[in-house]
Parts: C-alpha cells; sequence; structure tokens
C-alpha cells in the first residue's frame, strides 16, 4: 500500500499481533456479555495505542495521523467496540484536551491518559435536541471559587469506567444559534458528589460501549476545572469532533474487512453438489467483487484524507465525509456478508452479524449521518469544503 512508510509498518506488525493473539479471541465473548473490554483497552495503552497522536511531552507517540488510521482500521477487523472506547477516550475528551487545556491539564490528564492509567469519557449529547447544543440544558454556574453542575447527558460512552469526564453545559443565558457561544466545557472527575452514573444501555451494536446517561446534581467542581475559554468551547469541539469523524473512516473499513474476509473463506468452503458457493454461483462471486470495489473505494478516500489531514489539512468536510461513507459501505458489506452465509449468518454465534450491527450504530453514534450531510452542505455553501 502507498501509504504504508517502514516506522508505520512497524507499528501495524505491533498492531497486528495484539489483535490477532489477544483481540481477536475475546470479541465475540465482549460482545455477548456486553462488558467494557477494560483489560484490552489497558493493554492498548501499554501498547502506546491510546496517545498515537498525542505529543510525546504529554506522554504519547507523536505519531502521524495515518498511523492512527492504520491502527484503528486494524483492530476494528476484530472488535470494532475496542476502538470505539478508544475513540471517546483519545479524540473526543483527548481531542478537546489537547484543543484547550493548560499545560498543566495536559500533564494531568493527557500523560495517564496515553498510558492507560485512567479513562475518558465525553458528555455532550442531552436528551433533548440530541446534539443540537442550542437546546442544552445542562448549566454550570460559577459560585465563589467552583463551578455547580445541574443537568444531564444521555448515550455517553465509556460510562461508569471513566475516571474523568469532559462535560459541555451551558454558561451564558442562551445559546447563540449561529457561533453556538454560550457553551463551556468542564473536567469532572468521578466519584465527584452529584455525578450520577446510569447503567449502560442495552444496544442493538457497539456491546461493551459502556454507553450511558450521566446526571449532575449540584455537582460542585473546583474553579479551576473549566477547560479553554468560558461560553466558547463548540468551535474547538468541532474541529476536534472532525478527528473523532475521521477515525470512523478506518474503523469503518476495519469492519467491512472483518465482514468480507469472513464471507469471502466462508464461499470458497461451503460447497453444494462439490463446488464452493464461489465457483457454482456468479451472482456469490459478484456480490464479493463488488464488496471488494467497495472496500477499496472506502480505503483511497480515507487514506487520501488522512494525508491531507497529515498536510496540516484540517478536513472539516472530509472528516465528514469518512463518516458517512465509512457507515455506508460498512453496513453494505457486513448485509451482504451474512447474506453470503446464508441461515448460519444470522446466528450470533457464527460471528458475522455483529459486523452489521455495529455497522449499523456508526450511522449515528456521535452525530448522525444526516446531520453530518447538512454540516457539509454548510460548509459547501460557505466555501469550506
Ligand atoms: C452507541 C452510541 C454512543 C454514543 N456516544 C456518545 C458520546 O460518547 N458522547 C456524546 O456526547 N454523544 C454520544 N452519542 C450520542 C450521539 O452523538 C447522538 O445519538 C447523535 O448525535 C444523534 O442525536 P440523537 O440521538 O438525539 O438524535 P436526534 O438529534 O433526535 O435525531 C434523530 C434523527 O433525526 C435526523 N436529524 C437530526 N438532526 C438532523 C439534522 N441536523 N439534519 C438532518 N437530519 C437530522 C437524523 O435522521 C437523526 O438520526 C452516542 C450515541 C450512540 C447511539
Amino acid at each position: 500500500m502507498w501509504y504504508l512508510t517502514e516506522g508505520r509498518q512497524a507499528i501495524l506488525d505491533t498492531v497486528r499481533e495484539f489483535v490477532r493473539t489477544e483481540v481477536a479471541p475475546q470479541a465475540l465473548e465482549i460482545d455477548a456479555t456486553h462488558e467494557f473490554p477494560l483489560a484490552l483497552f489497558k493493554r492498548a495503552g501499554e501498547l502506546g495505542l491510546l496517545g498515537v497522536t498525542v505529543p510525546e511531552e504529554f506522554g504519547g507517540l507523536g505519531a502521524d495521523q495515518t498511523t492512527s488510521a492504520l491502527i484503528y482500521e486494524e483492530i476494528a477487523t476484530a472488535m470494532p467496540v475496542l476502538t470505539i472506547a478508544m475513540g471517546a477516550h483519545s479524540f473526543l475528551a483527548g481531542g478537546l484536551i489537547e484543543m484547550l487545556g493548560s499545560v498543566e491539564q495536559k500533564k494531568t490528564y493527557l500523560v495517564p491518559a496515553a498510558a492507560g492509567e485512567i479513562i475518558m469519557a465525553c458528555g455532550s449529547t442531552e436528551a433533548v435536541g440530541g446534539d443540537n447544543q442550542v437546546e442544552f440544558a445542562t448549566r454550570a454556574v460559577l459560585d465563589g471559587d467552583e463551578w455547580v453542575l445541574n443537568g444531564g447527558k444521555v448515550l455517553i460512552c465509556n460510562t461508569g469506567v471513566a475516571d474523568l469526564y469532559v462535560v459541555v453545559a451551558v454558561t451564558a443565558d442562551h445559546v447563540d444559534p449561529v457561533t453556538k457561544a454560550g457553551l463551556s466545557a468542564f473536567l469532572v472527575p468521578a466519584g465527584t458528589p452529584g455525578l450520577g452514573i446510569g447503567k449502560p444501555e442495552h444496544k442493538l451494536g457497539w456491546h461493551g460501549s459502556a454507553t450511558g446517561s450521566l446526571s449532575f446534581t449540584d455537582c460542585r467542581i473546583p474553579r479551576e476545572n473549566l477547560l479553554g475559554p468560558l461560553d466558547g468551547c463548540l468551535q474547538a469541539m468541532f474541529v476536534s469532533a472532525t478527528t473523532e469523524f475521521l477515525s470512523c473512516g478506518p474503523v469503518s473499513l476495519g469492519i467491512a474487512e472483518g465482514a468480507y474476509r469472513m464471507a469471502l473463506a466462508y464461499s470458497l468452503e461451503r460447497t453444494q453438489q462439490g463446488q464452493s458457493m464461489f465457483d457454482r454461483f456468479q451472482v456469490t462471486r459478484h456480490k464479493l467483487a463488488r464488496m471488494y470495489g467497495e472496500i477499496e473505494s472506502l480505503r483511497a478516500l480515507v487514506y487520501s484524507t488522512y494525508a491531507e489531514r497529515d498536510r496540516g489539512q484540517l478536513c472539516l468536510a472530509q472528516g465528514r465525509l469518512l463518516k458517512i461513507k465509512g457507515a455506508e459501505v460498512s453496513e453494505y458489506v457486513a448485509r451482504e456478508a451474512i447474506q453470503l452465509f446464508g441461515g448460519v449468518g444470522t446466528v450470533v454465534e457464527t460471528g458475522v452479524e455483529r459486523y452489521w450491527r455495529d455497522a449499523k450504530v456508526m450511522a449515528i453514534g456521535g452525530a448522525s449521518v444526516e446531520a453530518l450531510n447538512d454540516v457539509v452542505a454548510g460548509l459547501i455553501k460557505r466555501n469550506l469544503a
């Protein structure tokens, strides 16, 4: 592959071994039990996979974005949900700290986060308004030297297991519908009195992501736990969320590859009247050829976009396109893979239908593809795409 340099290949080799020996053997169990993959998450920290792009002074590998994409793609071939937990930690929460945090805040949180010593989550979405921040109701009010938070968040990954929650709250009289000024980010450590943690939702896919709700009832945090400018976190969030949307490209690519590999192997192995399904049915061959084509098109889009990002482009529109296109391709390939398996494809223990469940959630989790398309349209109109 044109994007595989010697350095990236070396990291990829390590990740392949991790996936083969530790991640893949636990994938079905995590899917069945819905347990957060804590041991694997910690192991990812030991291997440096939780702070790939974080500067070395803050405990990361200081590697480029393409290296991060390779890692996410490889892990997602076996256990997509591990990359979801990693992304919420490193890109959603970690990205905001990296963009908005003081040097002290970065040292305090990014260093142990990169090593997997602490787990982080990012709470933005609310029950009313979804990801339309203008309608947010969680408020933070300054009282002496403390911020007092009241309100709640829903559908937040890594809840319960996180040691630190990066929380978005309203700090002005109202949120400006255009600039979104009036929202600020806060660092809320687990265990803070007044912080309530809901139990994980039972979901279609991403089993083990520990996605649940947060509540704040007179939850007091020190004044210095404000992250970034007062009333002005949303612009940074728009940019930092791009990194998370970008990562949905390689994650979706990994999901599609995992499902495709299983379908190809099965079609070559399953026989009818002495012939494999692959050799016997043109429709089987053509399905696989089209799945392969979609995967390779997505790969081209993913790695050319990451190359742009590594050249310093923000990729605001392209990042969102990776999430949109990735969700489409992974859902299509995973759906066709189930079809090629026939009846056993619908059996959970076969291990192929879970790729479709995970792919379906890719179109919503973090942001719906429809809302993202709307943002892309806005960027096109402003000539920012
Ligand atoms: C598994 C999972 C994990 C998640 N993890 C996190 C997390 O860690 N942190 C966090 O803050 N949030 C998280 N979320 C929340 C996620 O970001 C929201 O679910 C998503 O933004 C959609 O918001 P909503 O569910 O309220 O849907 P709504 O906003 O109610 O939207 C419903 C539907 O309406 C349509 N729609 C909505 N807005 C638009 C628009 N602007 N243009 C066109 N159509 C639109 C879409 O079809 C959308 O699916 C997670 C969600 C899931 C499912």
